[in-house]
């Protein structure tokens, strides 16, 4: 009895996954870059799900961000710029059971991806979207990207950025199909962490702008945020986010805002004195391409079969034309 005991312990420290067990290689992120703690609070939620290593999937394109996957426990997919959406997609349809992750810079994302970025949203595949927005590119030191602000100095604008910064939670909500859109920083570890906790959660495309800091090239950027907490807002809404007390007591500032209200949701991304954090938007009723594309017929072992030998047939070499056995 005492063996079989032992046994079922055994058994289940096995199948338990420790946070270490989604660790990956050290990170090469500067010193108190943002992304560092975007990496732990997803470690976390991979630990508290138990999401099996070999069933979860990191998708990244290039950047600073991109190097996510290399650190994390799992398997990942360090792509091409911008590209990053379609080889998550790639795998997710044909791969529905895997959870899939992907992470992108702003440049990656909202630059080159931006056609990427709109037709996922727009076919709303099972997946979490995380935008590390540090405002500039980092990983090739210091260029303008969609969303710099406007009069910035960089090494493609040495006179300042003279377009105003693109909104990437504006831009999402405005394509048909959207059906989960957060915004979060990742200096509040306990709203990072459920932010993409529900983002998880949601059946289809969530996606979740992160406000990150980039020390190297942006020292300044967050400055007022971080100086004056008053500056975010939390969104409170029935099926938000909910802080913890000790969040609370640091982040007063809020917003009542149903988050089905797509409308609402679009002026509250447009906000300019305020950054809302929460989610802005959240539809369940939004059906994902999965579940509009044709039943998956040829997946039935049978007819697989039966297409496999179909095939074969054209090849065949039958005596007196006798045709395949069987006909
Ligand atoms: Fe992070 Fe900026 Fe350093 Fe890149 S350059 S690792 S974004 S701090
Ligand atoms: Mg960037």
């Amino acid at each position: 009895m005492f063996g079989l005991k032992s046994e079922s312990i055994l058994k289940l420290d096995e199948e338990y996954h420790e946070l270490g067990d989604y660790a990956g290689k050290e990170s090469r992120w500067c010193p108190g870059c943002g992304d560092n703690a975007i990496l732990a609070a997803t470690q976390k939620l991979c630990r508290d799900k138990q999401l099996a290593p070999e069933k979860t999937v990191f998708v990244s394109g290039i950047g600073c961000a991109a190097r996510f996957p290399h650190y994390m426990g799992t398997y990942g997919f360090h792509g091409l710029h911008g590209r990053a959406l379609p080889v998550a997609q790639g795998v997710k349809i044909r791969r529905p059971d895997l959870n899939v992750f992907v992470n992108m810079g702003d440049g990656d994302c909202c630059s080159i991806g931006t056609a990427h970025w709109i037709h996922a949203i727009r076919m709303n595949m099972k997946m979490v979207a995380m935008l590390h927005d540090n405002n500039i590119y980092g990983l090739t030191k210091n260029q303008a990207s969609p969303t710099t602000p406007i009069g910035r100095n960089t090494a493609t604008t040495p006179h300042g950025s003279l377009l105003k910064a693109m909104n990437p939670l504006t831009v999402t909500l405005g394509v048909t199909n959207v059906s989960f859109v957060a915004q979060v920083v990742e200096w509040i570890p306990d709203l990072l962490y459920k932010v993409i906790e529900q983002a998880f959660n949601h059946k289809g495309f969530a996606f979740v702008r992160i406000l990150q800091r980039c020390p190297h090239f942006m020292p300044t950027l967050w400055d007022q945020l971080l100086a004056n907490p008053d500056n975010l807002a939390v969104l409170d809404s029935e099926n938000g986010v909910q802080l913890s007390d000790a969040t609370a007591k640091v982040y007063k500032t809020r917003i009542a805002h149903d988050n089905s209200d797509l409308h609402a949701a679009r002026q509250i991304a447009s906000l300019e004195d305020k950054v809302p954090l929460g989610i802005l938007y959240r539809d369940e009723s939004v059906p994902t391409y999965d579940e509009l594309k044709r039943p998956r017929r040829l997946h039935a072992p049978e007819l697989a079969e039966a297409v496999l030998n179909k095939s074969f047939d054209r090849f065949g070499i039958f005596p007196n034309n006798a045709g395949p056995i069987g006909d």
